[in-house]
């Protein structure tokens, strides 16, 4: 087998993805970088989540919404027609099969219940395609909470049909006009308005990022997708544990959650990048959003605008952990460009009848790119997440193909 990564062995033991180190610390990444009533309610939250984590009644309350709405576990699916052209073994975890089409709503419902736990009434949230704020808003109504939603006003105008099913599940829309007008700006306002009702609302982040306990708290939930996944190849795969484990990086939280349930096997794991919002792979130490991480920045360290033609990963940063995990040398940060994707996207659709979301065709393009070029020996088992479906981009491609 031809090794062209070069992996460091055996894994380091803090690449195992427990918690985090005192004050939320990922090595030199993570901690709680924000105004002092938000380190109190970081504190707050902190504390009710450990509690609640630690609670088999709140675990058994989340696992039961997760298997009778979102319609877990997701399968694990052998992609046979693919896997033959491209000379290895592709499982797909399938998080398009959630309620809600991506693997947003695993994190959402636990920061939901969790927000009911501490007595909150409201969920904050900010969104950029309009897919974790449609999440927040639908675990809102479920669980009978209010929402409201910040968006940039220019994600408002791409992302119309979004913003309808917010505004129909019952959630308010709040446009936000400042700077870029997307949704770096979008979470800079949620924390603000966060600040003046931390009484009765619970900021619901959606994704590996923002202060101390964020990222490690959004990667328990999403943890979910690891787990199953390593119970299912455990069963399906011959040799119980795949080569490589492959997702999308946009904020790091479906790659976190996969990573996770893989960390303390000999697994390769994969972390994908837009090439215009590779924060792992190309960005510099900064502090953004409450937290110390890698952005994309320019001379002058001022945080630059991140281009994708997938919205999810048009984040110019990355989680703390994944910083920590690439330092380590215990996961790989790739990119792949807009082409790649959409091109990946439309090879599943015709060998194996599956539109994924524009994100997930990321994780894909990369397997195709390296099974081609020998960066995954021929033979590999992979299990790539398929983090959400394309229906949301279907407009997107039209106008491409
Ligand atoms: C939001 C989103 C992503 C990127 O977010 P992560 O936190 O990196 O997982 C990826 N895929 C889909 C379908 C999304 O909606």
């Amino acid at each position: 087998m031809r090794e062209a990564l070069p992996w460091r062995e055996p894994v380091p033991l803090d690449a195992t993805m427990g918690e985090p180190r005192a004050r939320g610390r990922f090595g030199e990444y993570g901690g709680r970088y924000a105004p002092e009533s938000l380190v109190e309610a970081c504190r707050e939250v902190d504390e009710a989540f450990r509690e609640a984590w630690a609670d088999p009644g709140f675990r058994g309350a989340l696992a039961r919404l997760l298997a009778v709405h979102v319609g877990r576990p997701t399968p694990l699916t052998p992609v046979h027609r693919l896997s033959e052209a491209l000379g290895v073994q592709l499982y797909l975890k399938r998080e398009d099969l959630t309620h809600t089409g991506s693997h947003k709503i695993n994190n959402v419902l636990g920061q939901a219940l969790l927000a009911i736990r501490m007595g909150r009434r409201r969920l904050i949230a900010e969104t950029g395609a309009g897919q974790h704020g449609v999440a927040t808003a639908t675990a809102a109504a479920l669980l009978g909470l209010e929402a409201t939603v910040f968006m940039g006003e220019r994600d408002i105008e791409r992302q119309a049909l979004n913003v309808f099913r917010m505004r129909m599940l019952g959630a308010e829309v709040v446009p936000v006009t400042t700077g870029s007008r997307t949704l770096k700006d979008a979470t800079s306002e949620a924390m603000r308005h966060w600040v003046g009702a931390t009484g009765d609302s619970h900021y619901c982040i959606g994704s590996v990022v923002g202060p101390d306990p964020y990222p490690w708290m959004v990667r328990e939930f999403q943890r979910i997708i690891g787990d199953e996944a390593r119970g299912q190849c455990a069963a399906e795969l011959r040799t119980g544990v795949p080569d490589y484990v492959v997702a999308c990086v946009g904020g790091g939280s479906n790659a976190a959650g996969t990573f996770a349930g893989f960390a303390d096997t000999p697994a390769r794991l994969v972390g994908v990048e837009a090439e215009g919002g590779a924060g792992a792979a190309r960005g510099r130490l900064g502090v953004l959003h409450g937290c110390r991480s890698l952005f994309l920045q320019d001379d002058d360290g001022q945080i630059t605008q991140a281009h994708s033609i997938a919205a999810g990963l048009d984040y110019p940063g990355v989680g703390p952990e994944h910083a920590h995990l690439r330092d380590l040398g215990r996961a790989r940060y790739v990119t792949v460009t807009d082409d790649e994707a959409v091109g990946a996207a439309v090879r599943l659709a015709r060998t194996e009848g599956i539109v994924p979301a524009l994100e997930s065709a990321h994780a894909l393009a990369w397997v195709i790119r390296a099974a081609g070029d020998g960066d995954l020996p021929a033979g590999s088992t992979v299990l790539m997440t398929l983090s959400g479906r394309g229906d949301k981009d279907v407009s997107t491609l039209k106008e491409l193909l």
